[in-house]
């Protein structure tokens, strides 16, 4: 297993992107790169190649070089991150950086690192020296697995050690049942599969997933807080299917939140109580929600209000638009998705207890 970059090269990058290349790692020198494959345990045939060749076109980093007068993006690279989660990587070069669109495969513009403009750039980094020549490794990533072709290779799929149990994977029938990530910041969505229970009963496991078989509502995880077990249905880079899409008059997605880096949480229980539960029964949750921080990048914040099952309906407003949404990053729960979204659930649950490091 390669451990540390090869001789010569001062920092590499994780790229999930929409390459379908969930397993690779970039190291960048000089005017070329390398990229190599974490699963094959070697580097890629072909490489290195040039960061940008004008000869030939579509291959490497187009745009880099244009992207300043010097060219220097296509010559020498000094930092780059990709922790973001606003889909966009950053390259550092000297007193620029270069922010990439991952989504569109296009370079959005290169910038002074901090032009002491407010809003722009990295204010505070010229003050503290860090304006020119940043270096340092990141090994992290954003994106997804391509769901086209269908089936995906499996080698990429993310899942937790010990998963998918038999039984427990959700099946897929067609590429849309879990589409491709569509690059959004990421977030992560907690519901519960109950909400009141007439008479109030604990809902069960084995009910629960019974009844996502049968409508196709799969989450990524179910988790019983109470026993403990976790069973995952879908890999967790790419959708699962427990929130309502937004569609156009003819049924026709529109938008699917689903798919927007969004990874959910099915909790067994009732929303209406969800303020009860005991801190061994959060700290379930909270050992799941962090398994899913250590692989996705999903901050660990949220600044939404986890209303009280029976006060949703009365505060519209605590539901995201979808402009928010769009935005957003970090917990938040199915009562805060966007319309056609009505649902009420997880509660009024402690989120600061499962967000507490
Ligand atoms: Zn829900």
């Amino acid at each position: 297993m390669l451990t540390e970059p090869p001789t010569g090269c001062k920092f590499y990058m994780h790229l999930l992107d929409y390459q379908g290349v969930g397993t690779k790692v970039y190291f960048f020198k000089g005017h070329r790169y390398i990229r190599y494959d974490r699963i094959d345990n070697g580097i890629d045939t072909g490489f290195p190649i040039d960061i940008e060749n004008p000869a030939i076109p579509n291959q490497g980093w187009p745009g880099f070089r244009a992207a300043t007068p010097d060219g220097r993006f296509a010559t020498k690279i000094d930092a780059a991150i990709n922790n973001l989660g606003d889909g966009s990587v950053y390259f550092f070069s000297g007193d620029q950086y270069l922010e990439y669109d991952i989504k569109d495969d296009r370079v959005v513009a290169a910038t002074p690192i901090d032009p002491q403009i407010p809003g722009r750039g990295w204010p505070g980094f010229k003050n503290l020296g860090f304006d020119r020549s940043p270096t340092g490794p990141t090994d992290l990533y954003l994106g997804d697995i391509r769901t086209d072709p269908f089936p995906w290779d499996p080698k990429i799929e993310i899942w937790l050690p010990g998963e998918p149990k038999p039984n427990m994977k959700a099946p897929f029938s067609s590429p849309t049942d879990s589409r491709q990530f569509t690059g959004r910041p990421w977030r992560g969505v907690l519901h519960t599969t109950g909400m009141n229970g007439t008479p109030l009963q604990e809902p069960s496991m084995e009910g629960a997933i019974s009844e996502f078989r049968v409508k196709n509502r799969w989450p990524h995880f179910t988790v019983d807080r109470r026993t403990g077990i976790i069973n995952q249905h879908i890999p967790i880079n790419i959708g699962a299917r427990s929130v309502r899409n937004l569609t156009d008059n003819n049924n026709n997605v529109v938008q699917s939140f689903n798919a927007d880096n969004c990874v959910q949480i099915e909790i067994v229980g009732n929303a209406i109580n969800s303020n009860t539960w005991s801190s061994d029964e959060l700290n379930v949750i909270k050992g799941l929600m962090n398994e899913i921080m250590n692989r996705v990048p999903i901050p660990r914040q949220s600044d939404r209000t986890f209303l009280a099952a029976d006060q949703v309906a009365a505060n519209p407003g605590n539901r995201m638009s979808v402009d928010e949404w769009n935005e957003f990053s970090g917990w938040c729960g199915h009562q805060h998705v966007p319309s056609p979204n009505d649902h009420r659930d997880p509660g009024a649950i402690d989120i600061s207890f499962l967000l507490s490091p």
